[in-house]
């Protein structure tokens, strides 16, 4: 029977989760022309620019406020005014968003307040500045992603109100959520193939995975434009692809603009990419073409080719709830046992949805929310797994236990390009498929086509030949 655990110890001990002004910085990314002023001290904008740039291994331009000793006793107002000016004089940017942290939440600045004392003394400054209320101690990176995405929705759209039969701008608003920039492209490929036009809240597939440009533009190239995200409100719907990030500003959409909601899984799997591809053809009456057809095929295909390998064993998995949750259906697709499921987000509806999930797929998993690597390394001990996914920051594990790590998520900072790979739709999911089962097979040794699992071997049993090859598994014998 799955169980649902939350973990009451009010210490992380190596935690999964980032904190909450990265989700909004990583949306602002997707803006073309955009940037981020953090309110707060040098290193809450520090923090979060290191771990972007190692994950996305690009420059990360971020301002801040830079409280200081004194600001925290008087308030960080002057600090944030002077901060605008010299954001707009020095890099004239499209939109500004700005993030509180745990210090200005703290010491109470209104930032709304603010922006409006800026705007008063600078009429001239015709952009969009966005609050963004982001303090790290009532969330995390997801609540940081969410927030930026609910204060866009309720913030830049046209407000017209419109007839249930009015004419809409024949595009869909697609929420990707907290995913890399290579999903973004996988998605913008799928609504191509569709022959769907979409505007995407936000898309960071080519300010967070550019090119070498000989002169340096002044802002990345791509990014959705301000401009189209004020037309937004005449979208036909709107597809959030996470419920925990967009599902509220989905919500938004609906309540002000009219524009239908749909909040789906994100498209993590063979079922998950079948209901963004049902919901699609159900919005714009386009069928799934033949490419996609083929593409789930071989995705059919590599599930039943690998399964010999991967029905019967157990992995763990971790991370934002989301993706958790998309990769909680593939391991079960393929036959895999998911033990656990762990997310740092402190939401008790995800780990009910887990738990429905569960029940649906057949599946026995321990769905631990509000909780940290340091839980699930206990876990793991005492009821061993083959595998586990998650990112970097799981490897201690994989390394004391053995047991072979397949990156996904964020921050992934020791290894290159995965922000490049995706794991969303069909192709992600043959992708996910083939490095699961060679993580595996990693853990095995393979003898003349015969597999044999390692924990089999006795100490006399290993043939030479075979312990030079594998001196890991020489040893463990
Ligand atoms: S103080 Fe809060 S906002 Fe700043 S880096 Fe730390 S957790 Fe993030």
């Amino acid at each position: 029977m799955s169980i649902i655990s939350k973990q009451e110890r009010l210490v992380a001990i190596n935690p999964t989760r980032s904190c909450a002004p990265i989700g909004a910085m990583l949306s602002t990314f997707g803006v073309h022309g955009a940037l981020t002023i953090n309110h707060g001290s040098q290193g809450c904008a520090t923090y979060p620019r290191h771990q972007m740039a190692r994950h996305f291994r690009e420059p990360i331009e971020v301002a801040t406020s830079s409280l200081t000793e004194k600001t925290t006793v008087y308030g960080g107002k002057e600090n944030l005014l002077a901060a605008i000016k010299n954001v707009y004089e020095r890099f004239k940017p499209t939109m500004i968003t700005i993030c509180s942290t745990c210090l200005s939440e703290t010491i109470g600045d209104d930032v709304p307040a603010i922006i409006e004392e800026f705007q008063k003394h600078y009429p001239d400054v015709a952009i969009p500045i966005l609050s963004v209320r982001t303090p790290s101690y009532i969330g995390t990176h997801i609540t940081g992603f969410d927030n930026f995405l609910t204060e866009v929705a309720n913030q830049l759209p046209i407000r017209q109100p419109k007839k249930k039969d009015a004419p809409t701008n024949g595009k869909v608003n697609l929420i990707p959520g907290w995913v890399n920039p290579g999903d973004i492209r996988e998605l913008r490929a799928m609504l191509a193939e569709m022959d769907v036009e979409a505007t995407l809240i936000t898309d960071f597939s080519e300010t967070l995975d550019g090119g070498y440009y000989h002169p340096r533009p002044r802002f990345p190239r791509g990014g959705t434009t301000v401009e189209e995200l004020r037309d937004s409100s005449n979208a036909m719907a709107t597809i959030a692809l996470q419920q925990n990030i967009g599902g509220t500003a989905a919500g938004v959409y609906k309540r002000r603009h009219n524009v239908p909601a749909h909040v789906l899984p994100m498209p993590v799997g063979l079922a998950n990419t079948d209901t963004f591809i049902e919901t699609l053809t159900a919005i714009t009456g386009k069928p799934m073409p033949i490419s996609l057809e083929l593409e789930r095929a071989r995705l059919l295909d590599a599930i039943v080719d690998t399964h010999m390998f991967n029905t019967g064993k157990r992995a763990a998995v971790y991370g934002d709830p989301d993706m958790v949750y998309g990769l909680v259906r593939l391991l079960a697709e393929m036959g895999i046992q998911p033990a656990f499921a762990l997310t740092a987000h402190d939401s008790k509806k995800w780990a009910e949805d887990m738990l429905a999930l569960a029940n649906e797929i057949g599946v026995e998993v321990e769905i631990m929310y509000r909780s940290d690597l340091h839980e699930l390394h206990k876990r793991i001990r005492a009821a061993p797994v083959d595998i586990v996914l998650g990112h970097s920051k799981g490897k201690f594990i994989s390394d004391a236990e053995e047991v072979p790590l397949v990156r996904v998520g964020f921050p992934i900072e020791d290894r290159v390009g995965y922000h490049r790979r995706t794991i969303v739709g069909y192709r992600g999911a043959i992708s996910l498929v083939d490095e699961i089962t060679n993580a595996i097979l990693s853990n095995k040794m393979v003898v003349s086509s015969t597999v044999m699992e390692r924990t089999m071997m006795g100490p006399t049993s290993i043939p030479l030949e075979i312990e030079e090859l594998s001196p890991r598994v020489a040893a463990a014998g």
